[in-house]
């Protein structure tokens, strides 16, 4: 597994700073952005990778960023995005976010009923004139999702995020009740999907923007661009993704009579790779015959393997090449299910890897998207620190 930056630079950072330590490279993230140049707003979805240093990349890059919480919009304007490049996307209001949403007058995207009276009672307590001028988004699901996790489907009927496609009506008629207008409609149907599920949401929502009608000045595909975790996994043909959504803008365009701004939300797309997660051997064992290595960071710096049996390819730096055998790879916590190497429902799915010893520094690949940010303090182990690599530069992320 080819490693995404130098090992020299690898020990160097694991000397200065220690482990477990994120490994985030910049290079590539102007090309990501520019691969996305069909769309007209590139939204990065920043749950992803929160970061102030990534962050700082993505506006330089020219894309805007999707909010979640009125953490991550507070996070975004200290990164320098004006309130108009942010969007908050939600399915509730806490009573955080609403005062701030309206405050900031940023872009809204509205994934339950509920939120249309709350968003258009708390700007008319600020005074905000309610003539059917501001614009809200709607976010819809459309009755299908797929993720490559059934905790990442965000469609369908067993998923909270979005309003029910048969309620769009509806949904419409309380947004021009409360003196708002419906100018967007967002679908985001799961996380590292595939095409076919990406295409079908074109349809969904071409059909769903007639019903609501020219009133539409933005339209947005969601995110859920995969990326290759696995040797020999294909990349997404942004090609004919991008096509498909530029044919439905302008189809919509064409009836409407005027120009559609479209949107793209990718997260993992832009944050992923180049990544790694850097971490030292502590102990190697045998467990009835199988090789465990033991290393110092744990479910609470890296959850995907635990939470979703996600791939992360293993690689130990100085050992390449040389001879492999199945080896199970897991962390210090008090958890049984603290395993790097396991399948989907916590089944262990042991890695070729080569022999180790105490002290060689083991590398999770591809951990810039859904790592550090979903990191906890669970065993009261510190947050790990991160490194961003840009050019011949390595910068601590400091907060
Ligand atoms: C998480 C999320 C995304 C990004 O998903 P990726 O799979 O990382 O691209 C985009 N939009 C919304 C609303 C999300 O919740």
């Amino acid at each position: 597994m080819q490693r995404p930056f130098p090992d020299h630079l690898l020990q160097a950072l694991a000397h200065e700073f220690g482990t477990p330590l994120y490994v985030q490279g910049l290079d590539e993230l102007p090309r990501r952005v520019a691969d996305l140049g069909a769309f007209d707003v590139v939204r990065y979805a920043m749950k992803a990778n929160s970061g102030p240093e990534f962050l700082d990349a993505i506006r330089r890059a020219g894309a805007w960023v999707d909010c979640v919480s009125a953490g991550e919009l507070t996070r975004a304007l200290a990164a320098g995005f004006e309130p108009h490049q942010t969007c908050f996307t939600a399915d509730l209001f806490d009573r955080r976010s609403l005062p701030l949403v309206a405050e900031l007058g940023c872009p809204v995207n509205l994934g339950s009923e509920d939120m249309i009276e709350q968003y258009a009672g708390e700007l008319a307590r600020r005074g905000v004139a309610l003539d059917g001028t501001r614009g809200v988004t709607l976010r819809l699901n459309p009755g299908f999702g797929h993720g490559h996790s059934t905790k990442v489907n965000t469609g369908g009927p067993a998923s909270k995020h979005g309003i029910w496609h048969t309620h769009l009506d509806a949904a419409v008629g309380r947004v021009r009740a409360a003196g708002l207008e419906v100018t967007g409609l967002h679908m985001h149907i799961g996380s590292g999907t595939d095409m076919q599920h990406l295409l079908s949401v074109c349809a969904a929502l071409a059909s769903a923007a007639r019903r609501v009608g020219p009133s539409l000045r933005t339209i947005s595909a969601g995110g859920g661009l995969p990326v290759p975790y696995r040797e020999g996994d294909p990349e997404l043909d942004l090609g004919a993704y991008s096509q498909a959504w530029t044919d439905t803008r302008d189809q919509l365009a064409a009836e409407f009579g005027h120009a559609l701004d479209l949107e793209v939300e990718p997260g993992r797309y832009l944050a992923a790779k180049p990544a790694v997660l850097l971490s030292e051997v502590r102990a190697v064992k045998d467990v009835d015959g199988m090789p465990f290595v033991l290393v110092d960071a744990g479910f609470n710096a890296l959850c995907r393997p635990m939470v979703y049996g996600a791939y992360h390819g293993i690689s130990i730096v100085g050992r390449d090449g040389a001879p492999t055998r199945p080896t199970m790879v897991a962390g210090p916590l008090c958890e049984s299910g603290d395993v790097f190497t396991q399948a989907l429902g916590g089944e262990p799915a042991p890695r070729d890897l080569p022999a180790c010893r105490v002290g060689d520094l083991l590398c999770l690949h591809d951990t810039g998207a859904y790592g550090l940010s979903m990191a906890s303090t669970f065993n009261s182990m510190p947050i790990p620190a991160e490194v961003v690599v840009e050019g011949n530069e390595a910068r601590l992320v400091g907060e």
